[in-house]
């Protein structure tokens, strides 16, 4: 099957009991037994859920895994890939990473004994030196938040291999549509449902999939035992979601790809980050496996004033200020002061995260609209 057709299909039955086509909201924590231990599958909510079998089934398909694990959050879906190290093993992960994913492991899983080093990953050829006997998981972020720069995942995940390291991909940014890591050699892929999968920007959740079922069967284990399951209306939230998944990416990197542009030529701008541009330095690579070049753009201002940024990000109406991303409404963020405001300076400077650096997600209204709002903005400068 095709990719709309699984988004759509797979996964997802007519419910068993009423023919309901649409995926019912198992909203019980329990489940009654004819006799002792003679059930139908299900026995206590946190262990199995309908809606979130559901869920998982899809997730699995779209991905190309043997099994999918939905959390309460992307972040607790990262935190169970963790669970599966042990103390004193390492960790290697992407240096421009999402916020959130270096503080889990740094102020949550070092006091536990496990080590995490943040590496540029962008040369797969000069990525062997950091790994270690102890390394025991590489975690990928591609494409990465705010400065959209890109990873090899097939020549890292190679490389891993050949040292019997797990890898795990964060593939929220380009969503399955986009971008299949399973397929290009990972062992792991992890998603914040909250953003391109949901879609709508009405719900939080996580999920892993896995290529092997071994792995599946691991993180299945850790999803029961640590306890950090989904409701069932946001599994249906994100299961609803994912049926126009295909739809709404195409057109978001459409809009995107006309607003990079539009920035690219305009005086009150200065570096566009995108990786459909030929010169962006992951562009190759981006062609290579990525289906389109996703619907996120970043860019500074030419006089790089955080005065200036502001000014653009209090004017704009049809773009939403607000953090995340992936939503069907675009939005407009400055990493400087919001999602990245816990890196010290120096540190954002160094991978060219300045003071007027704006982020967009850019969504899937008329993209005339979105232009002309940023255009207004500007003559604000
Ligand atoms: C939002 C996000 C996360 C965390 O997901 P939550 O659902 O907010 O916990 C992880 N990685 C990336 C790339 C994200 O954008």
């Amino acid at each position: 099957m095709k990719f709309a057709t699984k988004a759509i299909h797979a996964g997802v039955e007519p419910d068993p009991s009423t023919g309901a086509v649409m995926t019912p909201i198992y909203q019980t924590s329990t489940y009654a037994q004819a006799s002792p231990g003679d059930h139908k599958g299900y026995e206590y909510a946190r262990t199995q859920n309908p809606t979130r079998h559901a869920l998982e089934a899809n997730l699995a398909a779209l991905e190309n895994g043997a099994g999918a694990i939905c959390f309460g959050s992307g972040l607790a879906a990262m935190d169970a890939v963790l669970k599966l190290l042990n103390a004193g093993d390492e960790v290697v992960a992407t240096n421009d990473l999402y916020g959130g994913s270096y503080r889990i492991i740094t102020k949550i899983y070092e006091r536990f004994g496990l080590k995490g080093h943040f590496v540029p990953m962008y040369d797969a050829s000069k990525f062997e030196q950091y790994l270690t006997p102890k390394t025991k998981l590489i975690w990928i972020e591609t494409p990465t938040n705010p400065m959209l720069n890109i990873v090899d995942i097939e020549a890292i995940c190679k490389i891993a291999r050949a040292k019997g390291i797990l890898t795990c991909v964060d593939n929220t940014f380009a969503s399955p549509y986009l971008q299949n890591p399973l397929d290009l050699g990972a062992d792991l892929v992890v998603h914040s449902a909250t953003k391109y999968l949901g879609g709508h920007s009405d719900t939080v959740l996580g999920a892993v999939v896995a290529k092997e079922q071994s792995l599946a069967d691991q993180l299945h284990f850790i999803q029961n035992a640590s306890g950090a399951v989904p409701g069932p209306m946001d599994c249906f939230l994100v299961l609803r979601g994912i049926k126009t998944l295909h739809l709404r990416v195409e057109r978001a990197c459409q809009n995107a790809e006309k607003i990079a542009t539009y920035l690219q030529g305009h005086p009150k701008a200065n570096n566009v980050y995108y990786p459909g541009f030929k010169d962006h330095p992951g562009h190759e690579i981006a062609k290579k496996q990525m289906r389109n070049f996703g619907a996120m753009v970043s860019f500074d201002l030419k006089r790089d004033k955080f005065e200036d940024a502001k000014k653009v990000l209090s004017r704009t109406e049809v773009f939403t200020l607000a953090e995340s991303l992936g939503g069907v409404e675009s939005l407009i963020g400055h990493p400087a002061s919001m999602t990245h405001a816990s890196i010290p300076k120096e540190e954002r400077a160094k991978v060219g995260l300045t003071d007027s650096l704006i982020r967009l997600s850019v969504g899937v209204e008329d993209v005339d609209d979105l232009i002309q709002d940023l255009e207004r903005a500007f003559t604000f400068l």
